[in-house]
């Protein structure tokens, strides 16, 4: 008897989730430290464990599910074009991928799109196009351009763009490291500048407009204004990694806001940053399909020709369908201006939390992009165990970084929903407090 079917029905002494955690516990890399919780089934706002019991989703893959669990117009688009064509490879054309490109291009505002399907992938895409761009276009001599990124960024787990983390936990003994990147303060227009003044050999900026992974960092406002004008002075280029923030996270459809299809009314307020290469991913598929990619005008893509760059999945039909019906819902349900309206309204229910609790310093973020600092040193559990008893009172909500607690529900939430779920969260939280 093969010894996945022994274990499946060892149900006497072990619960029906910790059969599932144990076979991935047994037959598993054990890349993650997962919350206790067996998913199974997924609608809107709301995952469902293998017992059946209901949680409101407050991670939302990382920011994959904005438009919410099992979408029915993007899993509906999945479905279709599964059943008629699903992989061609680059080697030949498919009749998805341009008309995905032109809705991509415009919804964004760029004039191309270079598919791909992570995150990390993306990102990597976008430094060979700014290496390639700078000794092509920009004229620095060969092998020598460096890309300058920010202290306790987030790009991915690549050996590259871990060589330019600073986690240890990321980096240690995966060298020898890439070589060529610079690392500054975050929301540090001023340490930007100086590098830039200081080194000719910079091909370009790569930078989160919020740190997600490091804590939701959310920058001074005209950060990425700043950026930019001193990127343009010195001809290099910005990069925005909007992987997690992009695509009505935090508000508006990006958040660097540039010259987008924006929704949100708000945005004209906000200082409008159109970044040279805009890195997307997660949310482009609503979660249902890994699905990345890079924007950029003609005189950066350009550089690209045949050859030089490509993926056999990238740019799939599925892919393309899912990409074109996932933004239709952002657009169409107004997520930006839902995220934007409902991230005020949280913000300020934990403000009111937070004034009487000894247990939560701070919440922070924009959207529906947040996150409560535990009043405790990074290294205690509190914020762990805070998140198990939110899992028992039927909310999903993860660590990041020991004292963090990230919450970034599916923005097709209603008010009456995340009303619920602050009563939830506070709830528990008091529990934690000192007597
Ligand atoms: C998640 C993330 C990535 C990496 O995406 P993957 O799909 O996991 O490779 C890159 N940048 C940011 C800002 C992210 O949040």
């Amino acid at each position: 008897m093969p010894q996945y079917i022994s274990i499946m029905i060892d149900a006497s002494t072990v619960s029906k989730s910790d059969q599932f955690i144990n076979l991935e516990d047994q037959f598993g890399a054990h890349n993650y430290h997962p919350l206790p919780v067996v998913l199974e089934r997924g609608e809107g706002v709301f995952v469902f464990d293998v017992n059946g019991k209901r949680y409101y989703d407050f991670l939302s893959a990382y920011s994959a599910i904005n438009q919410g669990h099992c979408h029915p117009h993007i899993v509906g688009a999945l479905v279709e074009q599964a059943k008629k064509l699903t992989l061609t490879s680059r080697a030949f054309h498919n009749n998805r991928l341009g008309e995905y490109e032109q809705f991509a291009t415009a919804f964004f505002g760029y004039d191309k799109l270079l598919p791909m399907n992570t995150g990390a992938e993306a990102v990597e895409t976008a430094i060979k196009i700014a290496r390639k761009w700078a000794y092509e276009v920009k004229g620095i001599a060969g092998n020598n351009a460096q890309i300058v990124v920010c202290e306790n960024n987030f790009h991915g787990r690549t050996t590259t763009i871990i060589s330019f983390s600073n986690d240890p936990v990321a980096r240690k003994n995966f060298g020898p490291y890439t070589g060529g990147f610079i690392k500054i303060p975050y929301d540090n227009s001023e340490a930007l500048e100086e590098t830039l003044k200081n080194n000719p050999h910079v091909a370009a900026f790569l930078v989160e407009p919020i740190q997600g992974e490091a804590g939701v960092y959310v920058p001074s406002s005209d950060y990425l204004k700043k950026c930019k004008a001193i990127c343009d002075k010195y001809n290099v280029l910005l990069l925005a990694d909007e992987v997690q923030t992009g695509i009505a996270r935090t508000g508006r459809l990006l958040a660097s806001c540039g010259n987008c299809s924006c929704a949100d009314k708000n945005c004209s307020q906000t200082p409008e940053v159109k970044a040279d290469i805009l890195i997307l991913g997660k949310a482009l598929s609503g979660g249902v399909y890994p699905v990345s990619a890079v924007l950029a005008n003609d005189d950066i893509m350009s550089v690209i020709g045949p050859g030089n760059h490509g993926s056999t999945f990238g740019g799939n039909p599925i892919a393309a369908a899912v990409a074109i019906a996932a933004l239709e819902v952002v657009k169409e349900e107004k997520l930006a201006e839902k995220a934007h309206k409902l991230g005020e309204l949280f913000r300020a229910k934990m403000n009111e939390y937070i004034s009487n609790s000894l247990i939560v310093k701070q919440v922070r973020g924009k959207g529906l992009l947040n996150a409560i600092v535990i009043n405790d040193h990074e290294e205690s559990d509190t914020a762990w165990n805070i998140c198990l008893s939110l899992r028992d009172h039927g909310l999903l909500a993860k660590p990041t970084h020991g004292n963090i607690i990230r919450f970034a529900p599916p923005l097709v939430m209603t008010e009456t929903q995340l009303l619920e779920c602050v009563g939830i969260i506070t709830e528990t939280l008091s529990e934690f407090e000192p007597l």
